[in-house]
């Protein structure tokens, strides 16, 4: 059996098989479609997950968002429940270090664990989703009020972006941008 003309491949119903290739669904990217998966028969498709393996799924567990990566996603999740001391290597956990280091080299208070950040989907102030392969787009730990530090409740996570937008500004400052930009300066 050969899928030289794949997408006329009949699912289980017997109406032509959705054709999901180049579809995206979280972190898998659909790449082909492949032999029937016998123990269902329906349209099966090979997928590239971002994590760099592929995962071989049928239509229906990728359009009803059950599966979004090859299982690495929900590894990502639980690994705090088998690594040494619970946030080593997590998202939040580098971003701790992070914070911590320019903390002692800019001489800001520090006060935060790695559980004070949290990192929303998307960005609060641009809306754009976090980490989604773009510098841009990547989380960062903004300081509220920056000579406040990294303390207890003036942290929050936004996007790369926004956080070079605001940079050490004020809103007074921002404003008057702002006015600039809009021509009433
Ligand atoms: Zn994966």
């Amino acid at each position: 059996m050969h899928f030289g003309s794949v997408c006329s491949g009949k699912s289980r119903t017997g109406r032509p098989a959705i054709d999901l290739l180049g579809q995206r669904f979280g972190r898998l990217l659909v790449v082909e479609r492949v032999e029937n998966d016998k123990r269902v028969d329906r349209p099966t498709w090979r997928c590239a997950c971002d994590c760099g393996s592929e995962v071989t799924l049928h239509g229906g567990a990728l359009r009803s968002g059950r599966n979004k990566s090859c299982g690495c996603f929900r590894r990502d999740r639980a690994g705090h429940l088998y690594r040494k001391h619970g946030l080593s290597k997590t998202p939040a956990y580098t971003m701790f270090y992070d914070a911590r280091k320019r903390a002692q080299r800019f001489g800001v208070p520090f006060d935060i664990t790695p559980d004070d950040i949290l990192i929303p989907k998307h960005c609060p102030v641009l809306g754009i989703e976090l980490n989604t392969g773009p510098r841009e787009a990547a989380a960062s730990l903004d300081r509220v009020r920056p000579e406040a530090g990294y303390t207890k409740g003036n942290i929050r996570v936004v996007s790369f972006r926004a956080n070079r937008l605001k940079s050490d500004a004020t809103p007074a400052e921002l404003r008057l941008v702002l006015d600039y930009m809009e021509g009433r300066r």
